[in-house]
């Protein structure tokens, strides 16, 4: 019986990503992931997400499934 991957998040909101499923997504040192909440799960993918409006790589906010970077969130006060 598989114990799973199950993992505890430590006093700084740190988990660690077990060894098979780095392996398993080609996951090395120092590569970037994102992190996202998604129907109440926590997604957790290689690479980035992008601003929903201008493409932006730096991600402040998720409104829903979207994410606003924010210079877009910004603009929409100024609105
Ligand atoms: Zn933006």
């Amino acid at each position: 019986m598989s114990k799973g991957n199950l993992s505890k998040i430590d006093n700084l909101g740190r988990i660690v990503i077990p060894k098979s499923i780095r392996k398993a997504l080609n996951i090395e040192h120092n590569d970037e992931i994102s992190m996202y909440v998604e129907n109440e799960s926590l997604i957790i993918k290689k690479g980035h997400r992008v601003c929903s409006l201008c493409g932006s790589k730096e991600i402040k906010h998720q409104i829903g499934t979207k994410f606003i970077c924010n210079i877009c969130v910004q603009n929409i006060k100024d609105l």
